[in-house]
């Protein structure tokens, strides 16, 4: 539709505007790009008049978003005749005598440039005026820098796609074209295209149909989307957003900003890209994690469970052996035999501490609600050798009912209460157990006067087989890991605060509310 009729249907102000902007976006665009070309910027001449019509253009422009601004109610359009007719005449005398004097080469734009000045000219005569459709075929052009991006500029005007994809070309894009929407969804289908620059208005698919196709394709949803418009209408900005359009461009345009946002537009789109492959890469380095740690635990659980069974034969072999031999054993072969049995006796804790550290990360938890202080009692039953052989006082406050698991529960306050009494000091042993509640969990602290840890192995003592006061205290070295990881799995934490010779506080937190 040609300016003069789109003007005369235009029910409102945008509609007039987008009608005279296209031309000016030619004229702006062209001019732009002759003077940054060769065979026009060595011509002094040649260069004042692209840069009057340039001037004279955004002079157009200017009188157009005033006499047309959003705020009028009906178009001004006779003032805005009036006022654009002095640079549209100059426009006129300029190109005239720039085609008189430029060499073939670049005759093709300005004769561009012409057919948009001439409708202009049109518009302000009120003249029936003729459409713009330029046919020639975008070429490649000579000056390309680096490609940074294969490009589809979607475009229904066939001189705006050419303008577009010949600007596009010169910042060193790689630049493919289309004249409507199902050319260009083709397009997408057989070709890998890093953005895509869309025209809003065209007649069959319009471009928010085109968006809509490409954003609901799970293949080409991820490309970025820039709309194109002579229309700045807020309302059309903000739909083409909300249907998941990068950016929105108002035309004519500033080459410079152009270029400026559709890097920045796919610089977030290769960040984005970046980012959805990290995190497909995490997710599959999880899932190899859980796999392998599931597989470590079955492995540690079968092979444990194996050894169990031989080192008890070794065991009572080994009793049996000595009881058999008793008078015939001199000193040396009897303690020979002791050292056997007590590092066999060794072995089958190790073993047996292993299977049940490998279980806590195995079997399937009992989650319900559980009274702390009947696991205190259950706990306390289990260690009356260790509390008697030492002495040793335990005060528990009164402790809550917490969702849990109770055989997991009794090995956490049993390592701790047991390590307690282990890593005594010269004094009598002196142990308490209390919690309180703070915000969602239960915070639980097994304190001690026993000997103490240095604040730098705080992190470490967690770590299986461990052992930092292994010469003179037995051991494996997997008690507190097992605690570690009873609490984590409960949903908990676990920490350590002490000084060496004054005592030893293990805390732990444990939801009062189990996770879903
Ligand atoms: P184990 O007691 O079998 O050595 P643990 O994993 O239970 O293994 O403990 C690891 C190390 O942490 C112990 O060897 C000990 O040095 C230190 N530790 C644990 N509990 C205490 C405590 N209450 N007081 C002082 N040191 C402790």
């Amino acid at each position: 539709m040609d300016v003069r009729s789109e003007i005369s249907v235009a029910t409102n102000l945008g509609d007039l505007r987008h009608a005279l902007r296209t031309p000016l976006n030619h004229i702006l665009g062209y001019s732009e790009m002759l003077l940054e070309e060769e065979g026009i910027s060595s011509s002094e001449e040649a260069t004042r008049l692209l840069t009057a019509i340039r001037a004279d253009a955004q002079v157009i422009l200017s009188s157009l978003e005033v006499r047309l601004s959003p705020g009028h109610n009906t178009p001004d359009v006779d003032r805005l005749r009036a006022d654009i007719h002095t640079p549209v005449l100059q426009m006129v005398a300029s190109i005239a005598s720039l085609i008189q004097s430029s060499k073939v080469n670049v005759l093709t734009d300005l004769f561009r440039i012409s057919t948009a000045v001439g409708e202009l000219l049109s518009f302000v005569q009120g003249d029936n005026l003729s459409p713009v459709r330029p046919t020639a075929a975008f070429k490649s052009p000579a000056r390309r820098v680096t490609v940074s991006g294969h490009l589809l500029v979607v475009d229904d005007n066939e001189a705006n796609l050419e303008m577009m994809a010949r600007q596009l070309a010169r910042e060193g894009f790689s630049v493919e074209t289309a004249i409507d929407g199902k050319t260009a969804l083709s397009k997408l289908d057989h070709d890998h295209f890093n953005l895509v620059l869309l025209d809003v208005v065209m007649p069959g698919l319009s471009g928010l149909e085109v968006l809509d196709k490409i954003k609901s394709n799970d293949n080409l949803r991820n490309v970025p989307v820039v709309m194109v418009s002579a229309s700045d209408e807020l309302e059309s900005v903000g739909t083409c957003i909300e249907h998941g359009a990068e950016d929105y461009f108002t035309k004519p345009f500033q080459p410079a900003l152009l270029r400026a946002r559709i890097f920045a537009t796919l610089e977030r789109s290769r960040l984005q890209d970046q980012e959805r492959q990290r995190s497909r890469e995490m997710e599959q380095i999880s899932r190899e994690l859980k796999r392998s740690n599931e597989e470590l635990n079955r492995f540690a659980y079968a092979a444990s469970h194996d050894l169990q069974s031989p080192l008890r034969t070794v065991v009572s072999y080994l009793q049996l052996l000595a009881r058999k031999l008793d008078k015939d054993l001199d000193e040396q072969a009897r303690e020979m035999l002791d050292l056997a049995v007590g590092a066999s006796r060794h072995m089958s804790e190790l073993i047996q501490n292993l299977l049940s550290y490998s279980q806590v990360g195995t079997q399937a938890q009992k989650l319900e609600p559980i009274s702390c202080d009947a696991v205190m009692e259950e706990t306390l039953r289990h260690l009356e050798g260790p509390i008697c052989d030492n002495d040793a006082i335990v005060r528990s406050g009164p402790l809550p009912t917490i969702i849990g698991d109770r055989v997991l529960l009794v090995q956490l306050f049993q390592n701790l209460i047991g390590n307690a009494i282990k890593y005594r000091s010269e004094e009598r042993p002196a142990i308490s157990i209390s919690a309180d509640q703070e915000d969602d969990c239960w915070h639980f602290v097994v304190r001690d006067n026993g000997m103490g840890i240095d604040p730098k192995y705080f992190d470490r003592v967690f770590d299986i087989f461990y052992r930092l006061h292994g010469a003179d205290r037995p051991g494996t070295g997997i008690g507190l890991a097992i605690c570690q990881r009873v609490v984590n799995r409960l949903g908990g934490r676990i920490w350590v605060e002490s000084q060496v010779g004054t005592g030893s506080a293990f805390h732990f937190s444990l939801p009062s509310e189990p996770a879903h």
